[in-house]
């Protein structure tokens, strides 16, 4: 059977009296006036445990919207267990009863779900409506309608068969668990770790980040209502440091989907390597990391999109995206009106609780984020090579506030343009127009990342220049427009060098990663 032909789902205004808006509000309201409990699901099963965390507002930081249990070495071998007993009954469905759970669960998500889910990932993530809804609803619906395509193209592509031979290829799924580690910044990533895996007939852990259990647990519940059955994806929240290994060291462990930072994809990758005699099978590594993303801009650029770039790509979610531009090389002939322009409007920025939905940006995720991102604006202040050009103050007196702040440096190699902040700090060089070709390599040779990229140019030959020499700089690449914001379905996500393994999220390539084909040849 053809499965439905997925479209994107539709981006909802939240207009003044909109519906949309209204139920929101009153979702808003009704999550704050509570505090909910949440437990592990092991095989389908509630599991509460004695250590709990915290749920927090980060931009109310001492409003408690939730205790979640947290899983210890004893659930982390329970949740082992699930996740390889479901396995059997989970791969004897057929492929369209497996995918119609996948379906509902975007329906679900589209209807019923959507203002529980946008208002969960508001509060506990601090973004906007506008970037809730672009992420928890429309991504994540898309994410399950697209992958489930793309696994049909996939089981339908066959090898050659004549009158003597039929040859053929089954899509089997891995053998063992897949273990999904997802990251606090993107519900609809946290939510396609597991999914992703799942759709292709594995079971799956998931582990989520602290900060984004609060809204996983919503996504969570709609999947099991969509008909999920019991232990197909394991719901388990904890500390890397204290079960990562218990599913890293295990023999059955048979892939990991990660988002999160370089550091911990490459711990996890040290532990799997140590221990690679002990796989039943080699396990598939999948991982998405940092980024140092770029704006690189020509003398032809149109300042007005340039600046916008800047703006949406550099502070849009408080700079808290791998994509999010960070670094930005501007020609001494436009920058006055450039500079102009980026001042006046960074200016403009209002940021404050993102139940006001006027506010443009919300609070830094954690204490942890807000220490981080201050340390590098307060080095900047410090440095004789950078000045600040706007913004540059913190305030964590209700939440973790950080100005949107645009810093100038005349060193290229600056530690704000080499190091990944993951906050709302833009770091300019000004180049000399003369020198593009050299600033262009300087620009490729710079932080080791690869994940995005944005060029700005009006000028056809200058547009190809640049983009040839800074191909390998990124994996998703930009020709005037922000580095943020890839689509489903039109702009497959992910990066290279040591921003990832570059498995395209929401792609063809990524569902692969979830199955081991076995090649048939039946001679006649
Ligand atoms: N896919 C997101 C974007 O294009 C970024 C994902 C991430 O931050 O991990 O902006």
């Amino acid at each position: 059977f053809d499965s439905p032909k997925p479209i994107n789902e539709p981006v909802l205004s939240y207009r003044k009296n909109s519906e949309e808006k209204k139920a929101l509000k009153e979702e808003l309201k009704n999550l704050i006036s509570q505090t909910i409990k949440i437990p592990l699901i092991i095989g389908g099963e509630e599991v509460y445990t004695e250590k709990q965390m915290k749920c927090i507002v980060p931009h109310d930081k001492n409003h408690v919207l939730g205790y979640c249990s947290v899983a210890g070495e004893k659930e982390a071998d329970l949740a082992i267990k699930a996740a390889i007993s479901a396995k059997n009954e989970w791969n004897s469905l057929s492929w369209n009863d497996r995918q119609s759970i996948f379906l509902k669960a975007a329906s679900l998500l589209s209807t019923k779900y959507r203002a529980v889910v946008n208002a969960a990932t508001m509060l506990a993530q601090s973004k906007t409506v506008y970037q809730a809804e672009i992420d928890a609803v429309c991504e994540l619906c898309d994410f399950l309608r697209f992958n489930v395509k793309y696994l049909d193209q996939i089981y339908a592509s066959q090898p050659l068969s004549d009158e003597y031979t039929w040859n053929k290829s089954i899509y089997r799924a891995l053998e063992g668990f897949v273990l999904a580690v997802s990251p606090f910044n993107f519900t609809s990533i946290a939510a396609n770790l597991p999914a992703a895996p799942a759709m292709a007939g594995n079971t799956v852990i998931w582990k989520p980040a602290s900060a984004s259990v609060y809204s996983s647990y919503y996504i969570m519940k709609l999947l099991i209502e969509a008909g999920l059955p019991p232990g197909v994806i394991n719901f388990v929240p904890g500390k890397g440091s204290e079960i990562g290994k218990r599913f890293l060291t295990c023999p059955n462990l048979a892939g990991v989907h990660f988002t999160g930072s370089t550091k911990v994809f490459r711990g996890m990758w040290k532990v799997i390597g140590e221990n690679i005699d002990n796989y039943k099978t080699y396990p598939r590594i999948v991982g998405e990391t940092g980024g140092k993303d770029f704006i690189f801009a020509h003398s032809s650029a149109s300042i007005k999109a340039l600046v916008a770039a800047m703006i949406r790509g550099g502070f849009e979610y408080q700079g808290q995206k791998c994509s999010a531009a960070s670094r930005v090389y501007i020609p001494e002939s436009i920058w006055f009106d450039v500079k102009e322009h980026l001042l006046n409007e960074t200016g403009k920025i209002k940021m404050g609780d993102v139940e006001d939905f006027s506010n443009f940006m919300g609070a830094l995720i954690d204490e942890e984020a807000f220490i981080k991102v201050t340390r590098y604006i307060q080095y900047a202040k410090e440095s004789n090579e950078a000045k600040i050009l706007i913004g540059g103050h913190w305030d964590d007196g209700s939440g973790y506030f950080v100005e949107p702040t645009v810093i100038q440096t005349s060193n290229p190699k600056f530690i704000t343009m080499e190091e990944e902040i993951f906050g709302p700090v833009l770091t300019v060089y000004v180049y000399d127009d003369k020198k593009l070709e050299e600033t262009l390599k300087l620009c490729d040779k710079t932080s080791g990342y690869a994940l995005t990229g944005a060029i700005f140019s009006q000028n056809p030959t200058i547009t190809a220049l640049m983009s040839k020499i800074l191909a390998n700089a990124a994996g998703n690449f930009y020709i005037n427009d922000k580095p943020t914001g890839a689509v489903v379905g039109r702009q497959p996500f992910g990066g290279a060098r040591h921003s990832g393994t570059n498995d395209k999220a929401g792609s063809m390539l990524n569902m692969l990663r979830w199955m081991s084909p076995l090649t048939v040849k039946e001679s006649f």
